[in-house]
């Protein structure tokens, strides 16, 4: 396969383009239209020669991705767009208005294989990592089809991101570099099912990004339930990870929680996992189950939710609800490109 342009740093262009007699600039140039203007392919490149931009059309790859379905939330204006990746492969992607800033939340692979029992996205295995490139596409699409900066990123779409570690480390170093979109690494989120090795890989790599780990449950037993993954990893071994986490990048981990009625919102549950958050200082981010209709879980009562947030703000924990943002366009992870695929 022809090399993938959009998935080199500004180093690698430059020494690229140097061994074909090319300036220093030039790579500049060229990095400066395929990530700060979001050209399309090489033809935009107007202040580029000709033949350069034919001899890098020739030999290399440049991946950009089609908006096959758009959906708009009625409720509070978040978009869905579903992609066609170059191979046909499809993935989405959420836009989030926050009063903040706008926030994007991207996919890492095709399909995931971690199993978790209550997410569309698992359900038909795992089909292939995205690249570098095709994880930046998605918010360059975006920011050219709604023409406002994106100002957060959270990887909390399709796909494990710790399971596909070095284009994931890519893809954050290209987004925050200087050169690029330069996105404040504090306003990029990565959200893992735990991993351990690899969470205490990303711990060395001393970045400023925000670690989100997928907990749903309290007890092994309970975990195993919902997640093939806690079969590999304990609580225990999950905890000292976040610990090393946190001692090495002194950021604060996220723990994401989402609450199925019956299964994992009692009183129990809420001052176990208040016992699990406060050595930490860990944030809480609650998430209303979205249920799939290809299994049978429901959401907690309104009530329930209320009384297991209260139960931890009164350990003095940090805990929000994640709103459930676009409810009325196939919300929760890896609906739509299902939807999509079985129509
Ligand atoms: N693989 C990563 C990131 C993708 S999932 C991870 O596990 O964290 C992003 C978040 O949405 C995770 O916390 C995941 O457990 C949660 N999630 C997936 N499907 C869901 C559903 N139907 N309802 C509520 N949360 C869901």
């Amino acid at each position: 396969m022809e090399s993938d342009i959009k998935s080199l740093s500004l180093e690698e262009l430059t020494q690229e383009l140097a061994a074909c007699g090319e300036k220093a600039f030039r790579a500049k140039q060229m990095y400066e239209w395929m990530h700060v203007k979001l050209a399309r392919d090489f033809s935009e490149m107007t202040n580029l020669s000709k033949e350069l931009r034919e001899q890098c059309g020739s030999r290399y790859r440049y991946t950009a991705l089609e908006a096959v379905r758009v959906q708009e939330s009625k409720i509070d204006g978040t978009k869905k767009y579903l992609f066609k990746l170059s191979d046909g492969n499809m993935v989405e992607s959420v836009w989030m208005r926050y009063r903040h800033g706008n926030s994007v939340c991207i996919s890492s692979q095709v399909g995931c294989r971690m199993g978790c029992r209550f997410c569309a996205s698992t359900l038909d295995g795992l089909e292939r990592n995205l690249l570098p490139s095709e994880m930046l596409d998605q918010i360059y699409a975006i920011t050219k089809l709604t023409g406002e900066r994106v100002s957060n990123v959270v990887v909390m779409g399709t796909g494990e991101p710790l399971d596909n570690y070095e284009n994931l480390l890519k893809f954050i170093r290209m987004l925050t570099d200087e050169n690029g979109l330069h996105i404040s690494q504090r306003n990029v989120t990565v959200s893992t099912c735990g991993i351990v090795p690899r969470m205490r890989q990303l711990a060395k790599e001393r970045l400023q990004i925000t670690l989100a780990l997928s907990l749903h449950a309290v007890t092994d037993e309970k975990r195993r339930q919902l997640m093939p993954i806690a079969n590999q990893y304990s609580i225990g071994e999950l905890m000292e990870a976040c610990r090393y986490y946190f001692e090495e990048t002194g950021r604060r981990i996220t723990f994401e929680y989402s609450l199925v009625g019956g299964v994992n919102d009692t009183d129990k549950d809420a001052e176990r996992l208040g016992a699990l958050a406060a050595p930490l200082g860990c944030h809480v981010n609650l998430i209303p189950v979205n249920p799939i209709k290809e299994r049978d879980f429901v959401q907690s009562e309104a009530a329930r939710i209320r009384a297991f947030k209260d139960k931890l703000e009164k350990k003095q924990i940090n805990v929000t609800i994640r709103r459930e943002m676009g409810r009325d366009i196939d919300g929760a992870c890896g609906q739509l490109r299902r939807n999509y695929k079985n129509t």
